[in-house]
């Protein structure tokens, strides 16, 4: 059995010593509020520079980029879907964003990777339901491929933390 761990903690996510952190962007990928703010203050300038030249990012793609003054030496970039009540594939996106972001880190090499709770700020997603589909997908994902040995839900308050609890505690 390969040995993988999905953790939950609660903290910064630009804090985490781990090879790649998720970042929750727009599709101008040119910084905003929330974590992508966060992460573009401590990655410093260079991010932006290597953002330009990205031209974007689609919803539910992700792209990549160097970590510069993080702790992580990568980051990737994926746009969530804004919540619009539900019946414009804001579920089959959020789970696109999961899946092509974990895809993205194998392909690099990265064996410990950070997510935040895409979506669930700005851009309203459901809390519960954006965690259920960040569980499913992970842990899918980690069933077919071995070489990702650590995965972390960065939660940014004690109340996302406790969802993210319960619904990995519930199967
Ligand atoms: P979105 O636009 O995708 O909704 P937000 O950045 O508004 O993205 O929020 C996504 C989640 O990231 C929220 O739970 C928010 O509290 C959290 N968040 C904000 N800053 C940080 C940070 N520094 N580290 C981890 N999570 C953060």
């Amino acid at each position: 059995m390969p040995d993988q761990a999905i953790l939950v903690v609660e903290g910064d996510i630009t804090k985490q010593e781990v090879e790649a952190v998720v970042n929750a962007a727009n599709t101008s990928l040119l910084g905003g509020g929330g974590v992508d703010g966060a992460i573009h203050r401590a990655a410093g300038p260079e991010l932006l520079a290597e953002c330009r030249t990205l031209q974007g990012c689609a919803t539910g793609d992700a792209k990549l980029t160097r970590g510069y003054r993080l702790p992580a030496s990568w980051i990737i970039h994926t746009v969530g879907p804004v919540w619009h009540g539900g019946a414009q594939h804001e579920d089959e996106l959020l789970a696109r964003c999961y899946r092509r972001s974990l895809a993205l880190a194998t392909k690099t090499g990265i064996r410990t990777l950070a997510f935040p709770a895409i979506s669930t700020g700005v851009y309203g997603f459901p809390l519960e339901r954006a965690t259920r589909i960040a569980v499913r997908e992970v842990r899918a994902f980690l069933e077919e491929n071995y070489s990702l040995e650590r995965v972390l839900f960065v939660c940014f308050d004690r109340n996302t933390r406790d969802c993210y609890q319960k619904v990995l505690a519930e199967c």
